[in-house]
């Protein structure tokens, strides 16, 4: 690391709060060792109320970028010269790229998400979705496949705090994108049910399955999968969740944790702010070999 620092040294951060657990700072830092890249990615605690300064950081000091996570990822958006589309219709950034003092905000969640299937060969597009969850994760993945192509999704959400954003991201997808998205009550047994047995794949964003509810899933029938669908759940801490040992047994061929959605989404930044593509091969046998 030391090596690598020098006066031409750029400066990528990451603004959220909390923040000292996330594995970004190592990701990236080893990328771009790996890579001969003369950049360096630090983290740094930034809440609602210390943001605009440190958005102006970013032009003050000449950063390249930075990524954000909770609790700015909307608040963020007022503060920049200009948002990506994707961005727009998500109401989300994690990642701001820096030209010459213009901010542009882009969010990777959900074309990481994609790309991760891509690395598996797997393609979507004109399949239907049936999609748990419709928080942070849920919208950016949503908005995104509908975007590259997906021809049907079905949000199922319970009727909690998030139930409003569920029925706003149906509603910009119908509007904005040839994809015909609709909302499921996920007490509705029977329908969520229905809806998985007429998907080429069923997500699960809701983060159930991991702690403190790692022993759970929405879906514990194995009965509900068929072998030729995927089952991705965006959980990757446990590694194999609740979610996926039910889809395991039922014996379906594609069964998936977030962690190469995780990998894919800093990959997608990474591209944006070097113009190189991160080695992410090496980075998942690097930090994430059992
Ligand atoms: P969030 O709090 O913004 O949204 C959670 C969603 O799950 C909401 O729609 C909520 O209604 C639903 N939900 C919560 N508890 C539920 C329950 N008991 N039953 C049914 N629905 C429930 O969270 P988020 O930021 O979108 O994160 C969701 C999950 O995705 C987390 O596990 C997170 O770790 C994971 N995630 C993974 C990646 C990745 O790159 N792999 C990226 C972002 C988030």
């Amino acid at each position: 690391m030391t090596e690598r620092i020098d006066g031409h040294t750029i400066l990528i951060g990451l603004m959220a709060y909390p923040i000292r657990h996330s594995m970004s700072p190592t990701m990236h830092n080893n990328a771009f060792a790996k890579l001969g890249l003369n950049y360096a990615y630090l983290a740094f605690e930034i809440t609602n109320a210390t943001l605009p300064q440190a958005v102006d950081a970013i032009r003050t000091l000449d950063m390249r970028g930075s990524n954000i996570s909770m609790p700015n990822k909307q608040k963020v958006m007022d503060l920049l010269d200009k948002i990506d589309p994707a961005a727009e219709m998500t109401g989300a950034v994690n990642t701001i790229v820096n030209d010459h003092g213009v901010l542009t905000g882009y969010c990777t969640d959900g074309t990481g998400f994609m790309k991760s299937l891509e690395d598996e060969n797997l393609d979507i597009r004109g399949e239907k979705m049936t999609l748990a969850g419709a928080g942070g994760a849920g919208t950016a993945i949503a908005i995104q496949a509908a975007l590259d192509g997906v021809k049907e999704i079905s949000i199922v959400n319970k009727k909690d705090a998030e139930w409003e954003n569920a029925k706003r991201n149906v509603e910009v997808i119908n509007s904005k994108t040839k994809c015909k998205a609709t909302l499921f009550d996920i007490d509705d047994q029977a329908t969520f049910k229905k809806e998985i047995a007429d998907s080429a794949i069923y997500c699960d964003a809701t983060g159930v399955g991991m702690k403190p509810l790692e022993d759970l899933t929405l879906v514990s029938d194995p009965g509900w999968f068929r072998k030729d669908m995927i089952v991705f759940d965006t959980v990757y801490a446990p590694r194999t969740t609740k979610l996926m040992t039910v889809a395991q047994e039922a014996g379906v061929q594609h069964v998936f944790n977030g962690l190469g959605m995780m990998l894919e989404q800093g990959a997608e930044a990474f591209k944006l702010w070097t113009g190189e593509n991160m080695p992410v091969d090496y980075i998942r046998d690097l930090l994430f070999s059992e």
